[in-house]
């Protein structure tokens, strides 16, 4: 069996693992497999293994590979999100994880519209208001909701977020705590479902699910370390 296909095997363990020590039901979790900087034979390994759902950061980077790989799969678009490919990725992702403003998202409300698509998305939440990470803050996020929730064409599954890396995953749990409080708290204010939280990666996947995740994204624990950086990557 091939390296990849024993640590994603691994990976659904500890995801399996995960939703028993949290009373949560397997399939509650979706695994994106994130295949940033690996070539299409690596993850044509990790596809043989029975894995649908993959992510990916940059546009041209991922074009290559879901031209190339079956049609079935799933892709998700983790990475920051720039206003000249969005029409791009409407056509080529399934769902979008990063919308961190509202002008982004009247920008993909607009393009849905002239071609006809019902996006799904993740507003991404700067659950630490770090400088280096995008997204709404919570104050911005409650100014933005109503505009939000007019829009016709977005499909809003969920908050999501990229909390800050710690050794000591237990340090990261609050802020997936936190994200999923907001969620809470946002469904009530607004009278809105948001059932969807995105949130833990390869270091800390299993405490996001005991915290709510229902969309990890993990990248590293699967297909090993990456041998160099992606531009504007924040993991
Ligand atoms: C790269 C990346 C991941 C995966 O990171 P790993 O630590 O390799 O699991 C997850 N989310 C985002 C937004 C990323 O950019």
């Amino acid at each position: 069996m091939a390296e990849t296909a024993e640590q994603l095997a691994e990976v659904r363990s500890s995801i399996a693992a995960a939703t028993v020590r949290a009373s949560r039901p397997l399939d509650s979790v979706v695994l994106i497999a994130v295949s940033k900087t690996f070539p299409v034979e690596v993850i044509s390994e990790v596809v043989q293994a029975g894995q649908r759902v993959f992510g990916e950061s940059k546009q041209q980077e991922a074009e290559v590979k879901i031209e190339a790989l079956p049609s079935s799969l799933e892709w998700h678009f983790i990475g920051r999100i720039q206003r000249n490919k969005v029409r791009k990725l409407l056509g080529q992702f399934e769902v979008l994880h990063a919308v961190d403003s509202l002008r982004l998202a009247q920008h993909i409300e607009t393009v849905a519209a002239d071609l006809g698509c019902y996006p799904k998305v993740f507003l991404q939440i700067n659950t630490a208001a770090e400088a280096s990470k995008a997204g709404f803050s919570e104050d911005e996020l409650r100014a933005a909701m109503p505009d939000l929730l007019e829009m016709k064409r977005l499909e809003i599954l969920g908050l999501m977020s990229i909390p800050p890396a710690a050794e000591d995953v237990e340090k990261t749990r609050p802020w997936f705590a936190q994200l999923r409080e907001l969620r809470d708290l946002l469904e009530q204010e607004y009278q809105v479902r948001l059932p969807f939280l995105s949130m833990g990666m390869s270091h800390d996947f299993e405490v996001a699910i005991e915290e709510g995740a229902t969309h990890v994204r993990v990248g590293s624990a699967i297909f090993g370390h990456r041998s160099y950086r992606v531009e504007g990557e924040l993991g």
